[in-house]
């Protein structure tokens, strides 16, 4: 069992000793919610190399962790999809363990260009898993979403739930776990974990790393950091009139950094079990869009103009996770709450109002 240690300064979180030993390649490691693993990662004193092909992220991400952290992380530009690039990687560094989270996450997009989500997200993925193969490497997290249960049967989502993405984005994420559920099958040396993300919203508390899209959000959050730096004029609610608490949609929102810390137990929990799992990583509550928008204005003290809009197409109505078996299997669950999110989101977006530009 890991032993409670300090809290690390800025993160907010109580946090465990690290008690395995790891060489981690990190793919997507300059992304939103790879930035704050790594950040956390290094903090507790993991060995980590960074791979990025910086097509959805800034190199300026490596400044802000050298700064946070006080460590110059290792950085190689790679994409995945480039399986001779990937192998040099495997093939000129130890690695013992690798997390995934490399690749595109746009719902509406991956319907208008499926096949670039395909060879991105699956085949990228497919390389790695021979990359590792190749080289002897049996352990990866692999950032997976809630969106591949579909419609939900129930709620809240358990990992029993039946996969029933209605996105290409959503299948991709899905066809993954199947090889990696199947790699698993075929031999048992194997330790892979799919994390189903719910809603990662936040940012670090330090406001130097953060959630960066290019061009106008789809996502509520941003959407909302960025009317409140005056950069767009008002929020539009997509409908108030499904049936939840006030008519608008119902997420499980999680902080980012409980979200990083995730990975990192789940690295630990692979150190030692075999075999595949699919995890959800929720907070295992919903909030509505409007609980969300008074929370920020009410903790932040800005206000958000709305105007509430038609649905957007192919929303769901509220779904949220049962996180007990993260907690059963980890011994994780979140720390922080809505409050935290609010609040970091805007310390971020209010210390840096053009993103890492
Ligand atoms: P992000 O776009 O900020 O980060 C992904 C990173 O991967 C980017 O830095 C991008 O440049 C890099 N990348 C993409 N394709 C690559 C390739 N072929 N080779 C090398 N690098 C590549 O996204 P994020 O929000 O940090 O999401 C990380 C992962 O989590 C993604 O796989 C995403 O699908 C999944 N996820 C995200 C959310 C969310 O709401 N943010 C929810 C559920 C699941
Ligand atoms: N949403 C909204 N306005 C926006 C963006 C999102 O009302 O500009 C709503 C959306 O309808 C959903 C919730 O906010 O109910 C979360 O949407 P998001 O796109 O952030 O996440 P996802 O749909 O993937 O859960």
């Amino acid at each position: 069992m890991s032993r409670l240690t300090r809290k690390i300064t800025g993160s907010d979180l109580i946090l465990f000793n690290v008690t395995f030993d790891m060489a981690i390649l990190v793919c997507g490691a300059t992304g939103f919610i790879g930035s704050h693993f790594c950040v956390l990662a290094l903090q507790q004193g993991l060995d980590l190399l960074l791979l990025d092909n910086l097509e959805n992220s800034s190199p300026k991400v490596l400044n802000a962790i050298r700064e946070v952290t006080g460590i110059s992380p290792r950085f190689v530009e790679v994409d995945i999809r480039d399986k001779s690039s990937l192998d040099a990687v495997f093939a000129t560094n130890q690695v013992d363990s690798v997390v995934h989270f490399a690749g595109y996450k746009a719902v509406g997009e991956s319907a208008a260009e499926p096949l670039r989500y395909y060879r991105n997200n699956v085949d990228g993925s497919l390389n790695l898993l021979e990359s590792m193969k190749e080289h002897g490497v049996r352990k990866l997290v692999f950032s997976s979403s809630a969106t591949v249960y579909g419609v939900p049967e129930f709620n809240p989502y358990t990992e029993e739930h039946r996969k029933r993405p209605f996105n290409p984005y959503g299948q991709t994420k899905s066809v993954v776990e199947d090889m990696m559920y199947d790699l698993c099958a075929s031999d048992p040396q194997y330790a892979l974990v799919a994390l189903r993300y719910f809603n990662p919203i936040g940012a670090h508390p330090s406001g130097m790393l953060g959630e960066d899209p290019k061009g106008i959000p789809n996502n509520l959050m941003p959407f909302i950091t960025k009317v409140a730096v005056g950069q767009l004029a008002e929020l539009g609610v997509f409908g108030d009139d499904y049936d939840t608490v006030d008519g608008t949609g119902v997420r499980d929102y999680i902080h980012v950094m409980d979200l990083a810390y995730g990975h990192i137990r789940a690295l630990q929990y692979l150190n030692s079990n075999a075999g595949y799992q699919a995890i959800n990583l929720g907070a295992g509550r919903g909030y509505s869009v409007l609980e969300l928008v008074s929370a920020f204005e009410r903790i932040n003290g800005v206000s958000i103009p709305y105007v509430i809009k038609p649905r957007r197409d192919g929303d769901l109505a509220a779904y949220w996770a049962d996180a007990s078996k993260a907690e059963r299997l980890l011994g994780w669950k979140t720390q922080l709450g809505i409050d935290e999110m609010v609040r970091d989101a805007w310390a971020w977006q209010s210390a840096n109002p053009n993103g890492y530009n």
